[in-house]
């Protein structure tokens, strides 16, 4: 995945061609017969080939970076605070991003210009897909604390077995790190010395499936854009009546990545933006196309910790913890589709309404998984503690994968600038 100096064309130039092919595809195919059934049948398996050989090795990554990255720490206060200054860095971040989200949708308004005729039709229109969305809300309602215990596996491998559940590898990974710091050095170098083997080929693994991308990208793309077609003009219709709610959703997410994250560099991190999102951009690209953080781990953390220079003590944790718990993307997404979902039923916030979804959107952005439409889920969450209708998703729904995979752009983004600013926080303390 390196861009070698010989390649004239490099890595990320190739996936944005990939890109526009898929495009370009996408949207003459379904004017050919049989068009998108050949892209459904015979293009998008290339798409899902390519995304499974990335999410092969994720927990394999994870779990070989955080080991031998915790193992070759000299000092465990470290631990400690790099966990701190992360946990610290999401929160201040999403809240920003939720506040920032209601105050958008509150300026641009979106939902005013939604008819009460349009709204009743997308209600009954989307009906089945809104109580599908609401069942699956239902089945992941929790207690307060199941969130602390579903940190704990109760198996080693039944996580290890299932991409959903980084975290509890994460967690095993920290606790098996520092006790490989607490046996004898001979034994525990044995260890570390093969983990640090495995990781390097891992790494190199995630090279040898980026030279796949453009077609896997492609793939996807065409795919993407088929099965929305696929939902005729009616679609179109309504796009354009959300036109401004999209609109709003897309300026937040620019204030995200072009205005909150070059300042956070500007004042925390000795890292130019400019070259951090040069070094992110295949990542970027691949966070867009497949609308899954989860599935783009492997890439940011091959980025990150090949391209960026950031330690893998600090890329095995605050990477996979991010995927699973930081989206800012999400959240910002969530707080405007609160409250244009409350415009549009020509309810009134109040403040103490608006300063719920900032907190409760922030929340319901750490629940929802790193995979396709899991933010529409949890903002069912944000919906119900404000008292806005739930069936209030349905007119939403029309937009959501083009919206999805911008927020989970910024949502790549978010966790990446965090490893980074956390690498550089530790280094100026560590010089100091
Ligand atoms: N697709 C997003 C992600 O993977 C989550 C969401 O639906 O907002 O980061």
């Amino acid at each position: 995945m390196d861009e070698k100096p010989k390649k004239s064309f490099p890595l990320y130039l190739q996936i944005l061609l990939g890109m526009i092919a898929g495009i370009l595809w996408g949207i003459y195919a379904p004017e050919f017969q049989e068009g998108a059934k050949v892209t459904v049948d015979y293009v998008k398996p290339f798409g899902t080939i390519f995304l499974r050989l990335l999410q092969m090795i994720a927990i394999p990554l994870i779990l070989t970076s955080l080991i031998s990255g915790i193992a070759n720490l000299k000092d465990f206060a470290k631990v400690g605070r790099i966990g701190g200054k992360t946990i610290l860095l999401f929160f201040c971040t999403a809240i920003i991003a939720t506040f920032l989200g209601v105050t958008v949708a509150g300026f641009i308004k979106p939902g005013k210009v939604i008819s009460e005729e349009t709204r009743s039709q997308m209600i009954s229109q989307y009906q089945e897909v809104t109580e599908k969305s609401i069942s699956a809300f239902e089945k992941v309602q929790e207690s307060p604390l199941s969130p602390l215990v579903e940190m704990i596996p109760p198996n080693f491998f039944g996580a290890a077995s299932d991409n959903t559940r980084m975290l509890q590898v994460v967690f095993f990974g920290l606790l098996f790190g520092i006790a490989l710091t607490r046996i004898s050095s001979d034994k525990s170098a044995t260890v570390v010395d093969f983990l640090e083997a495995v990781n390097e080929a891992l790494l190199k693994m995630v090279m040898m499936i980026m030279a796949v991308a453009p077609v896997g990208v492609f793939a996807l793309m065409a795919s993407v854009l088929v099965e929305l077609a696929g939902n005729g003009s009616q679609m179109v219709q309504l796009l354009y009546s959300l036109l401004w709610y999209a609109i709003s959703v897309l300026i937040g997410l620019a204030i995200i990545l072009f205005i909150l994250y070059p300042a956070i560099f500007t004042f925390f991190s000795d890292v130019k933006y400019g070259q951090f999102f040069k070094g992110m951009r295949p990542a970027f690209l691949l966070a867009f196309t497949s609308s899954s953080s989860n599935a783009t781990l492997p890439v940011t953390m091959e980025r990150v910790e090949h391209h960026l220079k950031v330690p893998a003590e600090i890329t095995g944790f605050v990477l996979p913890f991010g995927t699973t718990v930081n989206m800012d993307g999400t959240a910002l997404y969530q707080s405007i589709a609160a409250v244009f979902i409350a415009q549009a039923f020509g309810l009134e916030l109040t403040f103490f309404q608006q300063v719920t979804i900032v907190f409760t959107a922030t929340l319901a952005a750490v629940g929802a998984a790193g995979i396709p439409g899991a933010g529409m889920i949890t903002l069912i969450a944000v919906l119900k503690s404000t008292d806005i209708p739930i069936e209030g998703i349905a007119l939403i729904l029309a937009p959501d994968r083009i919206l999805d995979m911008c927020r989970t752009l910024i949502n790549v983004a978010g966790d990446a600038m965090a490893a980074v600013v956390v690498a550089g926080s530790e280094k100026s303390e560590e010089n100091s």
